[in-house]
């Protein structure tokens, strides 16, 4: 998908995305760069002091972040964390403060609640909606900052970034976009005007299920240096490792999420078709609830699609009787995974609704695999 406005493709911009300027002899990416602490003789100067504040392998990955983030855009600035809940956590305490006001969605990721229950305990007053509605337009009067996950997970609701950006900026009022699903191949909060791009790099942006990452994407240099200050207060710091591992992940970001997209719509096609009414959601299915607005935001609609099964009993032979999906938590993987997602509590869903990550097996093999556990779960 080569892209006008921002000039190469989403996997020309995958594959060298952070690469620095090639050095004879050199690897085209640079190693993992294990340091506790760097070779610093007289007064601390420069980039790399102490390996908690900041260190040459996380730098690539950075710059490879927010070039997917906000390409061709100046002045943005992306810093890698420990998981996506460091990331999550680093915007909202970084930003809040005692007598502030955040707006959270209340079918969001199922850590916020604990969230939430931690911001109230220091003194920040919480309001909530739903994703879906731009209900939130309701709450902003007073609040410093509102947080958005579109698509929700698991409910794959959308709300209007952009409606949603105006009327909280009007209003003196910070947006930040949970990007987790969509990917920045998927979507682009910045360019919708938010000020923050938020996302656990551990789900389809990395994509094999083997590391846990997080990053924040910021535009605005004063509200990204208490972020940055946070990182080093809480010392929530990928290792170099995963960083490496991340940044080489990297490269297939576009194949991955071609595939493992189309095929979700292929997935979320032959579920919807199937003869009982499974309550399909996927926001790529034209007829989905967001499909309109996700289509005018989204470039991309992701690889989750959720659908509900009629009884608790039936939901786990469906997921027993796959072969090809695992029962798994976490989304965005190579290999599919599938769960109930009621066995964990806390998310407003019914007790049959599955969460489907659809990976890059072949799509006409995983249509045969969920049509045949469909058939013999109903046994
Ligand atoms: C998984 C997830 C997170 C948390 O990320 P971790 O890397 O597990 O800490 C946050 N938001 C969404 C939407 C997620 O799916």
């Amino acid at each position: 998908m080569t892209d006008s406005v921002t000039g190469p493709g989403d996997g020309t911009r995958a594959v060298r995305a952070g690469l620095p300027e090639p050095v004879k002899h050199e690897p085209t990416l640079p190693g993992p760069v294990f340091a506790a602490h760097f070779h610093l003789p007289g007064d601390p100067t420069g980039a790399y002091t102490y390996g908690r504040d900041e260190n040459p392998t996380w730098t690539h990955l950075e710059r490879a972040i927010g070039e997917l983030e906000a390409p061709g855009r100046d002045g943005v600035e992306t810093l890698v964390f420990a998981s996506g809940m460091a990331a999550i956590s680093a915007v909202l305490f970084s930003q809040l403060r005692a007598g502030d006001t955040v707006v959270l969605p209340d079918d969001g990721y199922q850590v916020l609640p604990l969230v939430r229950a931690q911001l109230e305990a220091y003194g920040v007053e919480v309001r909530t909606a739903p994703t879906g509605g731009d209900a939130q337009l309701e709450l902003l009067d007073g609040a410093k900052l509102l947080w958005i996950e579109t698509p929700s997970n698991p409910g794959l609701d959308v709300c209007d970034v952009r409606r949603l950006v105006e009327a909280a900026h009007s209003r003196g009022c910070l947006v930040a976009v949970d990007n987790t699903l969509a990917t920045p191949l998927g979507q682009r909060p910045l360019e919708l005007g938010a000020d923050f791009s938020v996302a656990s790099g551990t789900k389809q942006l990395t994509g094999h299920g083997d590391i846990l990452l997080g990053y924040v994407t910021g535009a605005d240099p004063s509200a990204m240096a208490p972020v940055r200050r946070w990182r080093k207060i809480v010392g929530a710091i990928p290792g170099p490792m995963e960083a490496w591992l991340a940044h080489r992940s990297l490269a297939t970001l576009q194949l991955r999420v071609e595939r493992q997209n189309a095929s979700a719509l292929i997935v979320a096609e032959a579920l919807r078709d199937w003869h009982e009414d499974l309550g399909v959601r996927y926001p790529g299915l034209p007829g989905d609830p967001s499909h309109k607005l996700a289509s005018q935001q989204m470039r991309r609609f992701g690889c989750v699609v959720s659908f509900t099964l009629p009884t608790r009993e039936r939901a786990e032979r469906f997921l027993d009787a796959l072969r090809l999906v695992d029962d798994a938590t976490s989304f965005g993987g190579v290999r599919s995974t599938a769960e109930r997602r009621g066995r964990w509590g806390g998310d407003a869903v019914a007790e049959g609704f599955v969460r489907f990550s659809v990976g890059a097996e072949d799509p006409e093999d995983l249509v045969a695999d969920v049509l045949r556990a469909l058939d013999e779960s109903a046994k």
